[in-house]
């Protein structure tokens, strides 16, 4: 849809009071069992411009372009910036509001400015990364609920730059291999595959948002209370990544899994994905009410061993600039 179709759209909206709803790809949503009953605003504009300026590519995408065909169009191209967030599926426009990041990658290294427009004016703005307020996972406009609809990315990558590689695994999948961003996609891909993130068919794990939870960022204090529980609990330490600022990130995988929840754990017609822990999986015909009653049992389960409240990663569709529901 291009912004004046948006606009249009958005004004019809304001006009009668309905509510406004924003749709990607739809791979990190959760519909609730009662629908939305509003507007919902499926984003799929397409296009993409690159221009070259002080030594770096500029490509500025439009926000309904699929989200994997651009990482590989700059993989092809030589340009390096996003070669490690290979396979992830879904839209450009999504990718800003969360953050997204893998593999020691995430979007917001590679983003010069972000296009908005906003709901309650209909005006279009440009946000330079630095207005964006891009932290682990999240940015300014997903923490401060602004109801503004993305409506393009631009991207600075460089030019024939050697592959970003700062994530153990990925550096041993690429042992002996050549260090092209071809061959970090392909590795990237390979390793998203084994852990059923990819979107393949036949896969029954296939059927979940990538992760539920993200993973915990605690201050110090709260971080040594987590290994303590461990330990009392005779538990290996919980893996854990400094962060600046004094924070710890610790694995939310291995929270859920050492709380006694198994990969492969199924409650009626939801569970965990027999690949990955943090991924909960549909297996079909259920509800969505049956999929967040299980998350809840997981969240509470990592509480009572750990002492730390997951929080979840999609959200709920509901109307543009309100609190999530629960
Ligand atoms: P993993 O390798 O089992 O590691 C567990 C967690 O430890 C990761 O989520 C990662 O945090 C963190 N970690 C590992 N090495 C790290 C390092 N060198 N520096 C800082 N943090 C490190 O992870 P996984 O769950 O299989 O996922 C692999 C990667 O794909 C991760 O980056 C993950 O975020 C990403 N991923 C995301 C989704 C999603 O739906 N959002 C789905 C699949 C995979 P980070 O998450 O901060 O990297």
């Amino acid at each position: 849809m291009r912004v004046e179709g948006l606009r249009e759209a958005l004004a019809w909206a304001r006009g009668r009071g309905v509510p406004v709803a924003v749709l990607g790809g739809g791979s990190n949503v959760l519909v609730p069992d009662q629908g939305f009953d509003g507007l919902v605003l499926a984003i799929r504009s397409r296009g993409r411009v690159a221009e070259t300026r002080g030594g770096q590519v500029l490509l500025t995408a439009q926000a309904g372009e699929p989200w994997d065909a651009l990482v590989a169009a700059t993989v092809r191209e030589g340009w390096q910036g996003l070669e490690c967030l290979s396979g992830i599926p879904g839209l450009v426009g999504a990718t800003p509001l969360q953050n997204v990041g893998a593999y020691g990658q995430e979007v917001a290294q590679a983003i010069a400015a972000v296009e908005v427009l906003e709901l309650a004016s209909g005006e279009l703005r440009t946000v330079p990364a630095a207005a964006c307020g891009f932290a682990y996972r999240d940015s300014a406009f997903k923490r401060e609920r602004q109801a503004v609809v993305v409506t393009a990315v631009t991207f600075a990558l460089t030019p024939s730059g050697p592959p970003r590689v700062a994530y153990a695994e990925l550096e041993r999948a690429l042992e002996g291999r050549a260090r092209d961003l071809a061959t970090v996609r392909e590795a990237v891909l390979a390793l998203r595959r084994g852990k059923s993130m990819v979107l393949a068919e036949g896969d029954p794990n296939r059927r979940s948002v990538g992760s539920f939870f993200v993973n915990p960022v605690l201050p110090a204090a709260e971080e040594a209370e987590v290994q303590r529980r461990a330990r009392e609990r005779g538990l290996p330490p919980v893996p854990r990544w400094p962060q600046p600022g004094g924070l710890v990130k610790l694995a939310a995988g291995f929270l859920v899994e050492r709380a006694g929840l198994e990969k492969g754990v199924r409650v009626g017609r939801v569970g965990l994905s027999s690949a990955h822990a943090l991924a909960l999986v549909h297996h079909g015909g259920g509800s969505t009410a049956e999929l967040l009653a299980f998350a809840a049992e997981v969240t509470a389960r990592v509480e009572a061993v750990f002492g730390v409240r997951l929080t979840r990663e999609p959200q709920l569709l509901g109307p543009l600039g309100s609190a999530p529901a629960a």
